[in-house]
């Protein structure tokens, strides 16, 4: 099983043939879901106790596996958050994978932990967080979330020597469903802080909500720099100055929207984010990395590493040296190292391309909500902010939505969910492909007005 021999030769021939392929692709095939049984009927038993051949199981992988997956990167993938790898990203994951790299230690992967932390310092700088700064790639928004509030609310038990009769995490209803999650997993409460008009979470509403509701179980705000739903930033600068002066964590939730950080005409939306204590933004989202990777960086390191050290008598050997090891800055030990696509990727192109490649679906998303406010029978519900579209054709119920948004996908032409907001079914639109065109913005708009169920 563990020999490269003439088979092993035909096999990477392959499929290192087809990873190219795939890569040079432009647009890749949209594909579509299929059903159990049609998939059934199709891949069929693949795991079998004699195994079915390195060429049959690639066969099945292309013939019916792959057109079962939608491609998040074709240009009109506009549902929940697209991604949008670079060549760059995608061909560097090959490598990751080919490597066999423990990603956890210092010890046994300094290269890798050096190349991923210089990402992490183009991170941390965007957030303007100072040198001291550090953190870790975790799989995603979800951990990233749940690691920053499980490393605030160590420190908060640490300072005190009592035990509150609830602990109590701070967030409006716009926070993302990891937010809500992560206070499930801990067993803490979220208390509300009702938004402002535009949908944000503001310093005077969350310091309102202190001073009438006070309580010595709290021990985070969460923000968020991108609300997934409308792409809008909370007053992070009103929320930092009521964090402070309650004496709370500060974290920001970036997933999405944090790497607008990256465009200046869009760096003042964020003002405040520099002062937080932890920050996450996705690469695999919109910082055009291959998933699952999720930047987490801490303005100071050493809760973290206090909260999330594993202590085992077969660890010792790294955890008593004063190395970096990432697996103690998350809820995680063994881990891919999966910072070095986007490593990869931004040491190639450069943080200026980065900044143009952003600038790019910022002016698009924009451009797109001028057609939209300039067309009959469309309605935006909320002016653009970063790079979601928003909007409403008059006269349409949920089930026009839904019923235009299936015949799209089945068709191969454009995979746009329709979502909710205030009770209302809208359309929603988030671009963060630098592919997606405004006149790919046009087209869908063009089939939403011509649709007939
Ligand atoms: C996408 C998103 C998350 C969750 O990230 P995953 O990588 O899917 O776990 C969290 N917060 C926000 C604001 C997001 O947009």
């Amino acid at each position: 099983m563990h020999t490269y021999d003439e088979s092993t030769d035909d096999l990477a021939d392959e499929i290192v043939a087809y990873a190219l392929d795939r890569i040079r692709m432009d647009p890749p095939p949209l594909d579509r879901p299929r059903t159990p049984d049609e998939l059934r009927a199709t891949v069929g038993t693949t795991v079998t106790p004699a195994g079915i051949g390195g060429h049959e199981a690639f066969r099945r992988f292309v013939d019916y596996i792959a057109p079962a997956t939608i491609s998040i990167d074709h240009p009109r993938y506009l549902s929940f958050v697209p991604g949008a790898p670079t060549e760059a990203a995608a061909l560097f994951d090959l490598i990751v994978g080919a490597s066999s790299m423990y990603g956890g230690s210092w010890m046994e992967a300094s290269g890798a932990v050096y190349a991923e932390n210089e990402a992490l310092a183009w991170v941390a700088e965007l957030a303007g967080f100072p040198d001291t700064a550090g953190g870790v790639f975790v799989s995603g928004g979800t951990a990233g979330n749940l690691s920053a509030l499980v490393t605030a609310r160590h420190r908060a038990a640490r300072d005190r020597s009592d035990r509150p009769a609830r602990w109590k995490l701070l967030a409006s209803a716009g926070a993302h469903s990891s937010i809500d999650h992560a206070a499930r997993v801990m067993d803490v409460e979220i208390v509300r802080v009702p938004v402002d008009e535009r949908g944000r979470l503001t310093g005077s509403a969350l310091a309102k909500v202190l001073a009438e509701q006070p309580d010595d179980g709290y021990f985070a705000v969460a923000a968020t720099a991108g609300v997934t739903n409308l792409g809008i930033v909370d007053d992070l600068a009103g929320v930092a100055d009521a964090a402070a002066g309650a004496g709370l964590w500060f974290h920001v939730d970036g997933a999405y929207g944090g790497a607008a950080l990256a465009a200046p005409a869009h760096r003042p939306l964020f003002a405040g984010v520099e002062r937080a204590d932890s920050f996450i933004v996705d690469p695999h989202k919109w910082l055009f990395s291959t998933f699952d990777c999720c930047a987490l960086v801490y303005r100071d390191p050493e809760p973290a590493r206090q909260a999330h050290t594993q202590h085992a008598s077969y660890l010792d050997a790294i955890t008593v040296r004063d190395e970096w090891n990432p697996s103690d800055y998350a809820v995680h030990l063994s881990r891919r190292a999966r910072g070095l696509p986007f490593w990869f990727s931004l040491a190639v192109h450069g943080t200026d391309a980065y900044k143009e490649a952003i600038e790019t679906t910022l002016a698009v998303a924009h451009a797109g909500g001028d057609l939209i406010r300039e067309r009959d029978g469309f309605e935006l519900v909320t002016e653009p902010e970063l790079s979601i579209l928003v909007f409403r054709r008059l006269g349409w119920t949920a089930d026009d939505y839904d019923a235009w948004s299936d015949a799209a996908l089945d068709s191969g032409f454009a995979f746009c969910l329709p979502s909710v907001h205030a009770g209302e079914t809208i359309m929603r639109l988030c671009v963060v492909n630098p592919k997606t065109t405004v006149d790919d913005l046009a087209a869908i708009l063009d089939s939403m007005q011509d649709f007939q169920r």
